[in-house]
């Protein structure tokens, strides 16, 4: 998911100051998207993402969805962390350091790392 494909995200208003029916319809998206992650959800409530709760409340969708009409989006919200959402960028470095061979474990344990050191290429 790139940047520009959420745009609708920050264009909430026209110039008459009516909602966007992008937006709207992305609002839906995004309730959609955090009810189908359970272990992010508090009950039937989800993390609101609207500008004044910026993460931190729980509200049921309903709720969520009148703040999001309210007061858009907390700011460079693109990617819904918070709602169980993966971010693309850290899911690929982490991808590439478990390819590279399965050493994940010696990179994150510096003691690990000491030992293979001293005791060279013929350590298993
Ligand atoms: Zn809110």
């Amino acid at each position: 998911m790139n940047n520009l494909e959420r745009s609708w995200m920050y264009e909430r208003l026209d110039g008459r100051g009516s909602l966007y029916s992008r937006f709207v319809t992305g609002v839906d998206e995004f309730i959609q998207f955090a009810c189908s992650q359970p272990n992010r959800m508090s009950g039937d409530k989800v993390r609101c993402p609207c500008a004044k709760c910026q993460n931190y409340k729980f509200m049921d969708v309903e709720t969520v969805k009148s703040h999001l009409y309210q007061s858009g989006f907390i700011e460079n919200y693109f990617i819904w962390k918070n709602q169980g959402e993966r971010d693309d960028i850290s899911e690929t470095s982490y991808g590439t350091a478990l390819h590279g061979g399965g050493q994940l474990i010696f990179e994150e344990n510096p003691y690990r790392q000491m030992i293979l050191d001293v005791a060279g290429p013929n350590f298993s």
